[in-house]
């Protein structure tokens, strides 16, 4: 069922902390944390804590729940002062785009000059 957790998701096991992160921010419906592999020096991962492959499968169910992963992404900017030099808010949608993890997660990307159009 939509939104329900799902058993081999790494960023389902992410929300229920059976997967160590470095969390940065919770609310009652999302989760940021520190991306693994950073490609910016700020590079925090705000998802939903229900299960949605992407960000338009989440819009579409849960309109409400993808704006509170907006606004997120907004106060992590803002909790790491990326918003004076800028700072770009990225959801990769499918493998073709570089989606790995198929739960949504928009990545949140400052501290560094970055490149348009992206590559
Ligand atoms: P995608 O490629 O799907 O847009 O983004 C997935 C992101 O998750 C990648 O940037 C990757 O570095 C990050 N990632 C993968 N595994 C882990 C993990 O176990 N912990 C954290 N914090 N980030 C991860
Ligand atoms: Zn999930």
């Amino acid at each position: 069922m939509a939104g329900e957790p799902q058993t081999d998701c790494l960023f389902c096991k992410i929300v229920t902390g059976d997967v160590p992160a470095t969390i940065v921010r919770e609310t009652d419906t999302t989760v940021a944390f520190r991306d693994i592999n950073p490609q910016a020096p700020t590079h925090v991962l705000v998802i939903p804590r229900a299960h949605y492959p992407d960000a338009a499968a989440l819009a579409a169910a849960a309109p409400e729940l993808a704006a509170d992963v907006l606004r997120e992404a907004g106060e992590v900017a803002a909790d790491e002062k990326l918003e004076a030099h800028g700072y770009r808010v990225v959801f990769n949608t499918g493998s073709g785009a570089g989606q790995t993890v198929f739960h949504a997660h928009a990545h949140v990307l400052g501290g560094r000059g970055l490149q348009w159009p992206p590559g």
